[in-house]
């Protein structure tokens, strides 16, 4: 009988089997990166590597969304999910595998595509875990489900997969993990119990004037003063309604009203994007939106009621504190002083919308992916947010090396919190 540190240690001796084809597997998948929803190549790159492996593959699941099972005997289900897509972002990283894809986006327009998010780091490291557990099953029962999906960036792959028939697909899962590469030390992980990653909330609002010509303001409703009141009036509704220790982020990033300096328009529009950690701060604040606009629209002798549209929907990541405290306990036995607490993300991910449909706990966790020399030299100058490229920048380059290997040892180390013998 293995004990359960030694069983994860026999499993990923693997990664010297595995590391050649996963470095060459994600620099391929770097420089062929798709947009949301248009995932078909990696998808089939995904389901290839997973066949043969004793996995029973589902592909097409919601789209391009794959989920291959692996049978392990008696013992717990655990999902380990990645999402598999790219943004429209014109690589700017100066990599020998930069992309140079461009593709056509939903509004028909083309535009460059680079994994700028580092979701090729997650579909590599995923993959990577799946054959390390395949090959070593007899050191774990149970069964292992990995869920690549599609449309992270869109906040909607998740959503697609569980309307797609995704809990017929599985057994009776207990716990979903997953994980995201951050501009941290390439090395580390963490995670935190509790709210990690926010809720965001876009809303496009219209409101409606009277328009006129603009020498003539009397006999006008000037719908771009009424967008500039309700832009300073939502300013109060973080300052003056939500309680000060509850951290929440209200953003007017659109406003567009008029054509020509002296025609008053009929309309505007202002697009706002909200980010909350509670499910009532997230409420009360559209609740509040609602009822400014409202009476500021009614102030201004609107003659229409203003019109509200809620999109770029994404869920609360709200840690379960049992599974965290396993998965840390894990991670800090066999990562020590690389496992490192997480602070909150203002980002937003879709990822919950799986656990929540299966109605199991989940853990999310950061992977760290920058040199470690570079990121202490950043550090010590007090450079880190000059310096080092985020999520989504056009020169956000994580390093392949320790990156992959931890990204792939977490995921194995999590799972085997529940699949390895006690
Ligand atoms: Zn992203
Ligand atoms: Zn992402």
């Amino acid at each position: 009988m293995t004990t359960s540190s030694n069983a994860v240690d026999t499993v990923l001796g693997g990664l010297a089997r595995t590391r050649a084809w996963q470095e060459d597997f994600y620099r391929d998948l770097h420089a062929h990166p798709e947009l949301s929803h248009q995932e078909f190549d990696t998808a089939r790159k995904v389901a290839a590597r997973l066949r043969g492996g004793g996995y029973e593959v589902h592909e097409g699941i919601g789209g391009t969304g794959v989920v291959a099972i692996l049978h392990n005997g008696p013992g717990p289900v655990v999902v380990l999910r990645a999402d598999m897509d790219a943004l429209p972002v014109e690589e700017a990283t100066g990599l020998e595998y930069a992309s140079t894809v461009r593709a056509t986006d939903t509004d028909g327009n083309e535009v460059p595509v680079m994994h700028a998010c580092g979701h090729d780091v997650h579909v590599t490291a995923l993959l990577g875990a799946a054959h390390l557990l395949a090959d070593g099953s007899e050191h774990w029962s149970g069964t292992l489900v990995a869920l690549f999906q599609p449309a992270e960036e869109t906040s909607d792959g998740a959503r697609a997969m569980v309307d797609d028939g995704l809990a017929a697909l599985l057994p009776a899962v207990d716990v979903a993990l997953a994980q995201h590469v951050l501009p941290a030390p390439a090395g580390t992980v963490g995670t935190r119990a509790g709210p990690l990653l926010s809720a965001a909330d876009s809303m496009r609002i219209t409101v409606y004037g009277r328009g006129a010509h603009g020498s003539m303001p009397q006999a006008a409703v000037d719908p771009v003063v009424l967008a500039a009141m309700i832009v300073v009036r939502l300013q109060t509704i973080v300052s003056r309604e939500i309680p000060p220790d509850e951290p929440a982020v209200l953003t007017v990033g659109s406003i567009r009203a008029g054509t020509k300096s002296n025609v008053i328009p009929d309309h505007a529009v202002l697009e706002a994007n909200l980010r909350t950690y509670s499910e009532p701060t997230r409420t009360a604040m559209l609740d509040a939106i609602r009822r400014i606009v409202t009476a500021e629209c009614q102030a201004s002798g609107s003659p229409r009621e203003p019109d509200f549209t809620l999109f770029d929907r994404y869920p609360l990541t709200d840690n379960d504190t049992d599974t965290t405290a396993r998965v840390s306990g894990a991670f800090e036995a066999f990562f020590g002083q690389r496992c490192r607490p997480l602070p909150r993300q203002t980002a937003s991910e879709d990822f919950s919308e799986i656990p929540a449909a299966l109605e199991v706990p989940y853990t999310y966790w950061g992977l760290g992916g920058i040199d470690p020399d570079t990121y202490r030299k950043a550090a010590d100058h007090g450079r880190v947010d000059q310096d080092i490229p985020v999520n989504h920048s056009a020169r956000f380059a994580p390093v392949v090396q320790p990156t992959l290997d931890t990204g792939t040892q977490a995921l194995v180390v999590a799972a085997m919190a529940w699949l390895a013998p006690t």
